[in-house]
This record gives structure tokens, sequence and C-alpha cells, in this order.
């Protein structure tokens, strides 16, 4: 359970600042190693680019195309703990296809050797092997794909990204950390011993003091703005921006995932079968702006729509079926070179002995809890603390988020829990999907079906989401703001058509007496995603009416020439 904690520690090993994946990760290593820890946000937990990545928890076969042999390594190894010891139901295995252009031996050679390292390195997980597509075989895998001479196929996996931190958080909490959303810096001086920390909660509008014997900072994007408030010498990183879109699930498309190639410059891009939906991304470009608003620009939506379009001709793509857009940014470590894929996403773990400052920057949400690892190794040396933590080390390397449902089986867990669902009368994606996100826990959430049966209905007609869920997570998540529930918690802003505001009423409307929010504080929450929404949405709008546009002019015999990117969207 994750809730505002009665009282914050007056005195902590180790204070994590930063509540995405990697402080996330810090916390529950530390905290399971038998440190105490308060973690704080300065805005909501994965708030920052954990809940806007392409959801793949992958080794990044693309790599070793560059070399970078160590870091594929590593992501392979976590993305099979990840799999098989420590969120077998948040995290699944997903087949890619990556069609192949043109006969070319050498090429084939290179791609297909690639692959066997690749299996190698994850030693063949669960039996899953990767192999090559001829263009007959190609072409019944994916019957909606342009023709490709051949293809390779190989198995990574896919995760809710913004609930495997909300999964992480909750098992730092339950072994004792204290963690703490909405929670800002207000100051931070070294005595020498230790640090003397200001948090300002803005909601509440209360300042905590504490004494902290050590300092991870693990903001994200975010790094060097921490740093500076703590003194240290920020690291030089780029910010690049990512833009995903999300599109109908159109008839044709099947359960695997498609990599194709941009039309505008040639990069990869992953269409990914994504809940009801898909999910293809992304373009890539250096970015200056506001952290807290990185949107995606109807340029970008055009250049991922035209590109899906051109790559699927059989699934007869239009304008309207892209639903949504979003934007994060990938903090990477500054290095020399084009801005590609050839970049490194390594990450580097900076440790300031004399500040007892630990600083990670870079990485993958992949990896983690070898991140994690890494940093809280360096802050116990730091604290000259006892080697305590030998042993929880070992067990933390297969430390499941929800231990029993490891232990019960999967099979079980769903058996029963189907069972009594379904007496509940609810539908079985409902009963899936609860399983698949909540583990153990969606006991809690079938529980509340039972006592309200309404609230055991689907919100949005297709998707899994009810209030019950809704109510389950304000009661045990530290919801502050209705966004808070339906971004993070659950990604229905991303997923569901919420402009008309129906569906955030009904919520608001159940979750207000869990929040005590008054009818004008009810019109606040509500306009304030719906506030959100537009601006997210106009990147999309915006390429709509340009390819409508573009759609007239042609029907009015203008040259096509005449008119940009959005020419091939409409066509
Ligand atoms: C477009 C895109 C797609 C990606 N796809 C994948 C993928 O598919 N698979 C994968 O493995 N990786 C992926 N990544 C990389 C991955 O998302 C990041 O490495 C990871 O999410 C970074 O997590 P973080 O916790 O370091 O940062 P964030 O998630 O950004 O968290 C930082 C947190 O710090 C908080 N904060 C900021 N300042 C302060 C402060 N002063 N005090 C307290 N808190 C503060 C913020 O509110 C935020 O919640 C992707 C990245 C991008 C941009």
């Amino acid at each position: 359970m994750i809730q505002a904690p009665a009282h914050i520690p007056r005195e902590v090993d180790c204070l994590v600042l930063g509540g995405g994946i990697t402080g996330a990760g810090v916390a529950r290593d530390a905290a399971i190693r038998g440190l105490s820890v308060l973690l704080v946000d300065s805005h909501d937990f994965a708030s920052g680019t954990s809940h806007l990545t392409s959801k793949l928890v992958h080794g990044g076969l693309r790599y070793l195309e560059y070399g970078q042999f160590r870091m594929v390594l590593e992501g392979v190894s976590e993305r099979n703990r990840l799999l098989n010891l420590i969120a077998p139901n948040l995290v699944r295995p997903l087949k890619f296809i990556i069609p192949l252009e043109e006969h070319d031996l050498k090429r084939w050679l290179l791609a297909t050797s690639a692959l066997q390292l690749y299996d190698l390195m994850g030693l063949y997980d669960g039996g899953r092997r990767s192999r090559t597509l001829n263009e007959a075989a190609l072409a019944e895998a994916c019957p909606a794909l342009r023709s490709f001479p051949s293809a390779l196929a190989f198995w990574d996996a896919q995760t809710n990204d913004a609930r495997l931190v909300l999964a992480t958080l909750r098992t730092a909490v339950e072994a004792g950390a204290t963690i703490l959303n909405y929670a800002g810096l207000q100051a931070a001086s070294f005595d020498g011993r230790a640090w003397n920390v200001h948090l300002y909660d803005e909601d509440a509008g209360v300042t905590f003091a504490l004494r902290a014997r050590s300092i991870v900072n693990a903001t994200g994007p975010w790094t060097p703005l921490t740093a500076e408030l703590l003194s240290e010498p920020p690291k030089p990183l780029m910010w690049v921006k990512g833009t995903h879109i999300v599109l109908d699930r159109l008839a044709g498309f099947g359960d695997d995932a498609i990599v194709i190639r941009s039309l505008r410059d040639r990069r990869p891009l992953w269409v990914v079968p994504w809940e009801s939906r898909l999910l293809l991304g992304t373009t890539e470009s250096l970015y200056e702006g506001n952290l807290r608003r990185v949107r995606a620009e109807a340029d970008e939506v055009a250049d991922l729509f035209s590109s899906f379009a051109d790559a699927f001709p059989g699934l007869h793509a239009r304008p309207h079926h892209v639903r949504m857009s979003f934007a994060g940014v990938r903090p990477i470590i500054q290095q020399e070179g084009a801005l590609d894929s050839a970049l490194s996403r390594h990450h580097e773990i900076d440790a300031d002995a004399a500040c007892r400052v630990i600083t990670i920057s870079g990485g993958k949400l992949t990896t983690f809890r070898r991140m994690a690892e890494q940093a809280v190794d360096q802050v116990v040396t730091m604290l000259a603390l006892p080697p305590i933590n030998r042993r929880t080390r070992q067990r933390l390397r297969g430390e499941a988020l929800w231990p029993g449902l490891v232990r019960g089986g999967r099979g079980d867990l769903h058996h029963q829990l189907a069972h009594e669902a379904r007496s509940a009368e609810v539908n079985e994606d409902t009963i899936s999907h609860l399983i698949r996100h909540y583990g153990v826990n969606a006991a809690g959430i079938v529980a509340r079906m039972f006592r309200d049966r309404s609230s055991a209905e689907p919100l949005v007609e297709g998707l899994p989401f009810t209030l019950a869920e809704m109510e389950y997570l304000c009661r045990t998540e530290s919801v502050r703001h209705l966004e808070d529930l339906v971004r993070r918690r659950t990604p229905l802003y991303f997923l569901a058509d919420l402009e008309d505001g129906r569906v955030l009423r009904r919520i608001v409307e159940h979750i207000a007496p869990l929040r005590v929010w008054d009818a004008g504080e009810r019109d606040r929450q509500v306009g304030r995603v719906l506030d959100d929404l537009a601006a997210d949405l106009s990147a999309v709008r915006g390429f709509q009416q340009q390819a409508a546009g573009v759609t007239r002019a042609i029907g009015a015999g203008a040259s096509a020439a005449a008119v940009p990117a959005a020419s091939a969207a409409a066509s």
C-alpha cells in the first residue's frame, strides 16, 4: 500500500530524490537491504519519462550492430529476470518481426548471426528462439504488411511502465521505505556528517525537515537541475525527445510487434500491440524546452502515421485512426556522434563520497534493478555500513514484486480469482487485466466489485477499467489528483476517448468522498485533465486537419508536390 505517510522520519540512511523507475528501484533495493529510506518526488510518482516509454523490456538487439555487447547482455539478463522472477505478470514475452528490405547476403548473414548471439545471451529463455521468415512466411504472419523478401523474428518483452514503477514502490514500502509524492526539495545543506533537508508539500502547504546520511539523485531528465540544488557539478546530459502515437487496433494487425522504417529518416519504428490499441514510435530529436510540458508536434505525428500507412497498405489506415500522441525525454549521457540509434543508452553512477551524494544518469526502464543494485552498493560503502547486505543482495536479484503470485503460480491465482470474479459478473477481460496488473492484490478489487456490482462494469466499452479499480487505487496508491489516476495508476488517458468529460466526471463523483473534494474541486480536477488532454491532442488534431486539407486540395486538382508530409497520410 502506498499512502501519504502519517509522519515523515526525522533521520534516514538514504533520501532518494525522484519517484520514476530509477528512484523506485533504489528505494526497493535499499529498503530490502535494511536501510532506512525516504523517497520523494516533486510531482507524482512516474510522472516523468517512466510513463512515456515504448513499454518494452528489451536487451536492445540493434545495439549489437554498434558493438555495445555488454549493455545488450545486461539488458537481456534483466529482461529475463523481470520475466521469470520479479514481475512475471507485469512483464510478458512479445515477438518482434523485422522485415528486411532487400536480398543482400552479407547483411542477411550479419543479421542472423546477431540474432543467434541475442538468443545465446538470453540463454534461449523459455525455449523462445529467433528465426528467419521468407517472403511467403512473412506474408502469412502479417498479411497487411507490404511485401518484403524476408524477415527476422525474435523475442523480447512488454510491460506497463507506470505500473512497474508503482509495483516497485509498493515493494519498497512493504520493506519499510517511506515514500511521498508532490514533495519538492526546498533547501539542502551538508554539515560534514549528514544532509539537512527541507521538503515542501505544495498541496498540503507543509514543510518537512529531516537529516539524511546520504542522497541518491534519481531524477532522470532533471538530474542536472537537482544536482544544482545540491551544489553538485551537473553531469553533461543530452535531452532527446521521443514521440509516440496511439492508433486504433486495426483489424488485420496480429499480436506481434513489427519494426518498420521511418519514411523521413529511415530510423526504425516499433509498431506494438498495446492493450486495445497500437503504439507506434518513436521519432527522435534534441529537446530544450520545459521538461513538464514535453508534447508531440503535428509533423512528428504525420511522419509516424505516413510511415505506418506506407508499411501496412492492407490496414487501410486513415488519419482519424490516430487517437493520441505523447512524448517523453530521454536523458542520454553526452557523447559524440549523430542523433541516431547508435547513441548509447548506458547508465553511469557517480559517487561524491565527500558529500555523500550518488547520481544516476542515463539507463533504461529495463535495467532499473541493476542500476539500483549498483547505486545501493555505493551507498552501503559510503556509509561504511556492515556488509549486511550480501545475503539480501542475493535475495533481491529474484525478489518478486508480488511474492504470493510467484509462489502460488499464475495459473492457481487466475483460476481462483476468475471463479470469484465470475460470480460477481465481472467480464473476462477485466479479470485478466486485474490479475496482470495487480497480481495477488487483484483480490482486493474483486472484493469491492462484490460489494457494489455496478462498480464492476467497464467504464469505457472495450477497455477493462472499472470504478472498483479506481476506488482501490485511490485508497491504496497515494492518488492526489484525478490526473494521477487516469494517466499513471491506469493508462486510461492514452487509450480512451475522454474529451467530452463524461467518464472523467463519473470517476470524480465516485472517488470524491475519498479525496474530500467539494463540487468546485471536482470541477477543477476534471478541468485540469481536459486542459492537458486538449494540449496533448493538439498535435493529432493539427495533423488530421492538415491531412484533410491535403485531401481537399488534391480533390480540387492541386499538385501533391505543393503539400507537405500530410500528403502521404491523406493518400
Ligand atoms: C520516448 C522514450 C521511449 C522509451 N522506451 C523505453 C523502453 O521501451 N524500454 C526501456 O527500457 N526504456 C525506455 N526508455 C528509457 C526509460 O524510459 C528511462 O530510462 C526511464 O524511464 C528513466 O527513469 P527515471 O526514473 O530515471 O526518470 P523519470 O521517469 O523521468 O523520473 C524522474 C522523476 O524525478 C522527479 N523529480 C524531478 N526533480 C525532482 C526533485 N528535485 N526532487 C524530487 N523529485 C524530482 C520527477 O517528477 C520524475 O517523477 C524510453 C525513453 C523515452 C524518452
